[in-house]
């Protein structure tokens, strides 16, 4: 069997669980799974270390790992990452990261992962509308989306390798600013709830904030809402132009459901939709509809969720 290759997810300089779901997937694909760990600190690896199914950690250690520039991480991973499939995950950066090094190797590369049977590689195309099916012969690059692949358990215990690497930084990145919030991503999420033009004013997302607290969820929205309102970043965008996600649970509120945003959402496991208009496109991508105003239908469900974590 071909040997597999996991590049780690980071999330604020740590290892996250998404790593795991990559080992799984790796291990569905091949075997012998090492996992590269990109990383000034080595001891950022060690965390891969005890990931159940894999055989070997690479810290790869560089200052280049300082701030992301496709063509130094590219440049310091390739000389690092023995050859296989390798596996990243289908966040914006990796998918950019996963181009740059099938390009360096010369092989091919698979965006967007969802499924993987006997070999078999789904991705979805056309914003989703389709499923094409891929099979891989060989070294190649596959990036593959979260929430699909159940982690790995985090009890193995394997050798931690540290092999210092270096690229030549092409972009000079000068500074970094997060956008303050304290608030959950949408791309890290198992649960979120979107709002749309549907909900009126900005103030209104007030509402939506007050049931993803109780769940544990993140707040997106559609591109009508970041557009139409400043105090609504675009970081929340979910769809076509914004992000892609794929939680458990979506819930969709005051959004009509147009293809561009069902292009980021549709694999959700389960969507809920409320919406006042019945023949919103979003109720025939749903697995629970509400007929109704958001007016109506967020204080029934936000006294419910209170009721039920009493
Ligand atoms: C190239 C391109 C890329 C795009 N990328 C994206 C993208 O990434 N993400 C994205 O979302 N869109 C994207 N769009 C825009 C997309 O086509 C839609 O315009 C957009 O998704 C509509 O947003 P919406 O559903 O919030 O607004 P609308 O289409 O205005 O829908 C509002 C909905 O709210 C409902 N509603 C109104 N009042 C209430 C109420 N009180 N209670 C309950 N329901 C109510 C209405 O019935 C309606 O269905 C893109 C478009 C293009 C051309």
């Amino acid at each position: 069997m071909t040997d597999t290759i996991v590049i780690a997810e980071l999330s604020k300089g740590q290892i996250s669980n998404a790593t795991n779901e990559l080992v799984t997937a790796a291990n569905q694909l091949g075997s012998n799974c090492t996992v590269v760990v990109p990383c000034t600190d080595s001891t950022v690896a060690n965390p891969a270390g005890s990931i159940s199914g894999v055989g070997k950690v690479i810290a790869a250690k560089s200052d280049v790992f300082s701030n992301y520039d496709a063509s130094a991480w590219s440049e310091a991973l390739d000389a690092v990452t023995p050859s296989g499939v390798i596996v990243t995950s289908a966040s914006a950066q990796s998918k950019d990261l996963a181009a740059r090094l099938a390009a360096r190797r010369s092989v091919s590369v698979v965006q967007d992962v969802i499924a993987i049977e006997d070999g078999i590689l789904s991705t979805p195309i056309y914003s989703g509308k389709a499923i094409q099916k891929v099979s891989v012969n060989g070294n190649s690059v596959i990036s593959v989306r979260a929430n699909i692949f159940s982690p790995a358990d985090n009890s193995g215990n394997c050798e931690i390798q540290v092999i210092d690497t270096t690229g030549n930084v092409t972009t000079a990145l000068q500074e970094m600013v997060q956008r303050a919030s304290a608030r959950l991503d949408v791309s890290e999420a198992n649960i979120i709830i979107s709002g749309g033009r549907g909900m009126g004013t900005p103030a209104n997302f007030s509402h939506l904030e007050e049931i993803a607290d109780k769940l544990g969820a993140a707040v997106g929205a559609s591109r009508a809402a970041v557009d139409t309102w400043d105090e609504i970043p675009h970081s929340m965008q979910v769809g076509q132009t914004g992000k892609t996600v794929n939680p458990n649970l979506y819930i969709a509120v005051g959004i009509s459901g147009a293809i561009q945003h069902l292009a980021g959402m549709r694999s959700s496991k389960y969507i809920v939709a409320i919406n006042k208009d019945a023949d919103a496109p979003i109720f025939q991508h749903a697995d629970y509809g509400i007929v109704a105003t958001w007016e109506e239908a967020l204080p029934v469900l936000s006294s419910s969720l209170s009721n039920l974590l009493a």
